[in-house]
């Protein structure tokens, strides 16, 4: 049976609780989320006929800030799902030391079995819907599994004629063109180059000779995938929903992206030399680095013993368990958690926020530039917490996030 996600993300939670020996009524706190909301969304198809969805938006921690989290849209979605992710985004906000906090949302649907028109209505109706509970002042919503800068578009444009007024900040990962940032569509890809070299840096292990195995090829497995390529590196296997395809020599990830951006399903791509092979057998390559950029759930207790590398690099949330965390642990490979790994993504989201509230745009080098230092310093203070208490990053990561979420709630205090 599939990992219940909110349950996997609570066990982190005891884990951490227990090496930082947290007060036990701080501990419960983390335990549960601030508010849920769930929502019926009623659209209008296009055949005329009724069709109900449900959809969700969680605050899991609003007390460093704003809640700050991606809308996916799958069937995938349920409200354990939701939560547990809007916790990793406490953990990720906090980790980066960002005035933010931990939030998520989603609708239950598959997105490619409806038109563009329908889309449209569901995402502004489900906007009508969370109104009371989004806004630059209290949750952020972002684009994640199947959501993208249109959807963002939508969203701000169906908030803003409900306040009579243009505002921009109640979502990030717009189109530049109406309050986006340069540099969001890459920001996550980036920040996992970013932590990847720093890695490789540690362990003495030249960039451009590893080979490397990329899960999922979406927003954030295109985007680590293109940059690794165009730096010189080796990606030698790849996969979407559809496939995985295999090539000891390196793809071509040129082509490939050229591909999949016309709206194409890798197992139709024809190339002879490429070899498609499933979902387990990707995930157990010989490689250097694997970077799981799909979904959750991919790395358990089932395949950790044959996972064959170096480096788990998480692109994606949630895709390694916490038992399967302990089975690589032993297995001495380094598991860059996902709260860290792929942190580039809210980062230059929380950089978005800013220039919105200023109304005042930064150049892309400037977006690079802040990003790396955030996720690089980041980086090093895990690093150097892992190294010295001989624990795993992911546990060092949480140290880190969960003592600052401690702190400020000491501090506040428990209302009244
Ligand atoms: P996406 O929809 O753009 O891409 C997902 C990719 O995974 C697609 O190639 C899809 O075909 C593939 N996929 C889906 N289900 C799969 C399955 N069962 N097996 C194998 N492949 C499968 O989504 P995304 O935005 O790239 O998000 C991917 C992951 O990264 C999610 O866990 C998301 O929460 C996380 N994430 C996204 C961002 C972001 O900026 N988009 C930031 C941080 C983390």
């Amino acid at each position: 049976m599939a990992v219940n996600p909110f349950e996997m993300a609570k066990k982190q939670i005891d884990i951490v609780a227990e090496v930082l020996d947290l007060d036990p009524n701080i501990h419960k706190f983390l335990k549960r989320v601030e508010r849920s909301l769930i929502v019926s969304i009623p659209i209008m198809m296009d055949d005329g006929t009724v069709k109900i969805f449900e959809g969700y938006r969680v605050h899991h921690s609003t007390i460093r800030g704003p809640g700050k989290g991606g809308l996916r849209y799958s069937l995938g979605v349920n409200l354990d799902e939701v939560k547990a992710l809007a916790t990793w985004m406490t953990w990720k906000t906090s980790l980066l030391n960002l005035p933010l906090g931990g939030s998520k949302g989603g609708i239950c649907v598959d997105p490619f079995k409806l038109s563009k028109k329908e889309l449209e209505r569901l995402t502004r109706r489900f906007t009508a819907e969370i109104i009371n509970i989004i806004g630059p002042d209290i949750d952020i919503p972002a684009p994640d599994l199947n959501t993208n800068p249109q959807i963002m578009a939508w969203i701000m444009d169906t908030y803003s004629m409900q306040k009579g007024r243009t505002i921009t900040g109640v979502v990030t990962g717009k189109p530049v063109e109406i309050g986006g940032s340069v540099g969001r569509a890459d920001a996550t890809g980036m920040g996992l180059y970013f932590v990847l070299q720093a890695m490789a840096e540690k362990l003495k292990l030249d960039l451009k000779s590893l080979k490397i195995v990329v899960q999922g090829f979406g927003n954030v497995g295109g985007s680590i995938a293109d940059l690794l390529y165009k730096h010189g590196c080796k990606v030698i296997a790849l996969s979407d929903i559809s496939t995985g395809i295999y090539y000891e020599d390196g793809l071509d990830l040129e082509k490939l992206l050229a591909w999949a951006k016309q709206g194409n399903l890798l197992k139709d791509y024809k190339n002879d030399k490429y070899k498609l092979i499933g979902n387990d057998e990707l995930l157990t390559l010989k490689c250097d680095v694997l970077i799981p950029a799909a979904i959750e759930n991919q790395i358990t207790e089932k395949n950790a013993e044959k996972i064959d590398c170096k480096i788990v690099l998480e692109g994606a949330n949630g895709p390694t368990t916490p038992e399967a965390d302990k089975i690589l642990f032993k297995k001495e490979i380094y598991v860059v958690p996902d709260i860290l790994a792929n942190s580039g993504g809210v980062c230059v989201s929380y950089f978005e926020y800013v220039q919105d509230i200023n109304s005042y745009f930064w150049k892309l080098d400037r977006i690079n530039e802040e990003l790396k230092r955030i996720i690089i310093e980041a980086f090093e203070e895990t690093y150097k917490i892992s190294e010295e208490k001989k624990i795993p990053l992911r546990t060092a990561a949480y140290i880190i996030a969960v003592s600052r979420i401690a702190k400020a709630i000491e501090l506040r205090g428990i209302f009244p």
